[in-house]
C-alpha cells in the first residue's frame, strides 16, 4: 500500500494558505487504486460462488479474534448470527473511544477499502440486509473518506444506494460497548443492555446483528486474499499472529506499530526507538485505562489476549501507554478513574456511584486501601457492563505494584 504521511498542523496551515480547503483529508488509497492491486477480487468471487463456511474456517485457522477489545473468535460470530432466520444486520464498531487507541483511525485514513471489503465479505457471509458503520465523530477525516468511498462503491454498482449507512457517534465512550452502540444506532440514549439475549440474536431493531471492529474487518479482507498464513505464520514467545499496538507516552516514536502478538513491553519500546532521552521506564498501561498499570519489571509477558489474565489485567484494544520516572502512577490511576466517572452511563449504581466514590478516595494523600478494595469488589461484582466491571483494575494494580506512592 501507498505510504502516506499524516497531515501535521503545520502542513494543514500551509495547504490552507495555498488554497487547499481539503487539507485535513490525508492522502489515502482510493477505490481505483485499491482495485488496481486486486482489491474487491475476493468479494466478487465469493459473491459469485463462495462458501461462507470455507471463509469461516479460514478465519479460524488464521486465529482471528475481535480486535475491538474483547477478543472473541471472529468467525464463530458468523455462525451465531446465521443461526437466526429472517432479517439480519451488520454493524461496524468504529467508535474507538478507549484512551490511547488510534489504530482504527490509522488504517481508515490510509486504506479504507480494506475495511470496506472485509465488511462486505462479512455481510455476504451472514446475508446482512444492511450495514451500519458507527464512526467516531472525533475523526472528521475518516468520516469524509468513508462518505466519499461509500459513494464510489455505490457508483461502481458494488452496493445498492443506502446499503451502507454511515452513523456518527456523539462522543460517548460507552457507545463503544456493542449493545450501547446498538441503542445509539436506534436513536436512543447509549446505555448497555443486559445479556442474554446477545446482539447476535437480538441486535439493531431487534434483528440478529453481526458486530465487528474496524481492524477485525481489515484482517477478514487480508485473510481472504493472502490466506490464513498472513496471521498464523507469525510466531513469537509461543503466541501466533500480529497485533496493532497503539503506543503513546514517553517513547521516541509513538504511533501504531504492527508487531507479533507475542511482543513484550521491551519489544514494543524497542520498536518505538526506545525511551525519550532523560526518561527511565517506570510503568505501562497494556490496553487502555481499563487495564490499569503494570510496573516496568513485568517486562517479559507477551502482550496478547489471555496472557495478562494471571496478572489481573488484559490487553483490550492494545492501547499501550508508557510512563517514565517523571510520571506518578498514583496520578495516572486517579486520571483513569476520573475518566470512568465522566463516562459512566449512570444506568447502574455500583458503577455510577462507585466511580465517583473511588475518585474521592483516590484524591486523599494516603489511600484507604481496605475501603477501596471493598468498593472495587462491589463494582466488579455488580456492574452491568465492562466499564464498571473493569474500572477497579487501575485501583487494584496501583495498590499492588505502586504501594510506595499511595
Ligand atoms: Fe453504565 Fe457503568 Fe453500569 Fe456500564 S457499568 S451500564 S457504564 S453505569
Amino acid at each position: 500500500h501507498n505510504h502516506i504521511d499524516h497531515a501535521t498542523p503545520e502542513l494543514v496551515n500551509k495547504a490552507i494558505a495555498a488554497g487547499d480547503t481539503h487539507a485535513h483529508i490525508p492522502d489515502y488509497e482510493t477505490l481505483s487504486a485499491y482495485e488496481a492491486e486486486g482489491g474487491y477480487g475476493e468479494l466478487k468471487s465469493l459473491r459469485a460462488n463462495g462458501d461462507w463456511e470455507a471463509v469461516q474456517a479460514n478465519l479460524k485457522e488464521a486465529g482471528l479474534r475481535g480486535l475491538g477489545g474483547a477478543g472473541f473468535p471472529s468467525g464463530m460470530k458468523w455462525g451465531f448470527v446465521r443461526a437466526n432466520v429472517g432479517t439480519r444486520y451488520l454493524a461496524v464498531n468504529g467508535d474507538e473511544g478507549e484512551p490511547g487507541t488510534f489504530k482504527d483511525r490509522y488504517y481508515l485514513e490510509r486504506t479504507p477499502h480494506l475495511m470496506l471489503e472485509g465488511m462486505l465479505i462479512a455481510a455476504w457471509a451472514v446475508e446482512a440486509e444492511r450495514c451500519f458503520i458507527y464512526m467516531r465523530d472525533e475523526y472528521p477525516a475518516v468520516l469524509e473518506i468513508l462518505r466519499r468511498e461509500i459513494k464510489a462503491l455505490e457508483d461502481a454498482g458494488m452496493v445498492e444506494a443506502g446499503y451502507i449507512e454511515l452513523r456518527r457517534g456523539a462522543g460517548a465512550y460507552i457507545c463503544g460497548e456493542e449493545s450501547a452502540m446498538i441503542e445509539s444506532i436506534e436513536g436512543k440514549r447509549g446505555e448497555p443492555r443486559h445479556r442474554p439475549p446477545f446482539v447476535a440474536q437480538v441486535g439493531i431493531f431487534n434483528k440478529p446483528t453481526l458486530v465487528h471492529n474496524v481492524e477485525t474487518l481489515l484482517w477478514v479482507a487480508r485473510i481472504c486474499r493472502e490466506g490464513a498464513q498472513v496471521l498464523n505464520s507469525v510466531e513469537k514467545n509461543g503466541r501466533k499472529g500480529l497485533r496493532s499496538y497503539s503506543v503513546s507516552g514517553r517513547v521516541k516514536n509513538p504511533g501504531v506499530h504492527l508487531l507479533p502478538a507475542g511482543s513484550t513491553i521491551t519489544d514494543i519500546i524497542e520498536a518505538c526507538g526506545g525511551m525519550l532521552d532523560g526518561h527511565a521506564f517506570k510503568a505501562y498501561q497494556p490496553g487502555g485505562p481499563s487495564s490499569g498499570l503494570l510496573p516496568a519489571h513485568i517486562n517479559d509477558v507477551p502482550l496478547d489476549f489471555d496472557t495478562l489474565q494471571p496478572l489481573g489485567t488484559f490487553i483490550g484494544s492494545a492501547a499501550v501507554v508508557v510512563l517514565s520516572d517523571k510520571d506518578s502512577a498514583k496520578e495516572a490511576a486517579l486520571n483513569m478513574l476520573r475518566f470512568f466517572e465522566d463516562e459512566s452511563c449512570g444506568q447502574c449504581t455500583p458503577c455510577r456511584v462507585g466511580c465517583e466514590k473511588a475518585v474521592k478516595l483516590m484524591q486523599a494523600d494516603k489511600w484507604d486501601q481496605g475501603l477501596l478494595e471493598e468498593l472495587a469488589t462491589a463494582m466488579g461484582d455488580a456492574s452491568i457492563c465492562g466499564l464498571g466491571q473493569a474500572a477497579p483494575n487501575p485501583i487494584r494494580l496501583t495498590m499492588k505494584h505502586f504501594a510506595d506512592e499511595i
